[in-house]
């Protein structure tokens, strides 16, 4: 996948094609006599957009704000509550998820522009529940592996 050029315009002084005055890159119209500086401009065959016409900013948003890509804590905490539903792992995992999620909270709460607070939630609560629920599991275990015979 090629990088698309930059998009810095073309470096040219746009002259306005009615009076000729020099107008500084960037404006759309001549600061003369009005005339817009975007007819004078031919269409440069590189594909250049026009400078006032910069292309919106895409990839870093294009999961439609499913997936909170600017959260990273609430995503992994999400994912580690969700993996915390395997038994023996799910302990240390759901530890991190609740962790995590309380994390990726805090920073929704800071930056509300971030979204993953469901993700956050997710990840505290799923993995809150069922790492509670892997430790009494652990307990019981090491419980009966160190009195395994109360008499
Ligand atoms: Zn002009």
């Amino acid at each position: 996948m090629s990088i698309p050029p930059p998009n810095d315009p073309p470096p040219v002084t746009p002259f306005c094609a009615r009076c000729g005055a020099p107008n500084e890159t960037g404006l759309t119209q001549c600061a003369h006599c009005g005339q817009s500086l975007l007819a004078a401009w031919p269409p440069p065959p590189g594909g250049y957009a026009p400078p006032q016409a910069y292309p919106p900013q895409t990839g870093t948003s294009s999961f439609g704000g499913l997936i909170p890509d600017k959260n990273p804590s609430a995503l992994t905490a999400y994912y580690l509550g969700i993996f915390s539903i395997i038994p023996c792992v799910g302990l240390p995992m759901g530890i991190a998820a609740l962790i995590l999620g309380l994390r990726g909270l805090d920073l929704v709460k800071e930056h509300p522009e971030v979204r993953g607070r469901t993700h956050a939630l997710v990840g505290i609560i799923v993995g809150g529940l069922f790492g509670l629920i892997n430790l009494i599991g652990f307990l019981i275990v090491v419980a009966s592996m160190v009195n395994p015979h109360p008499h």
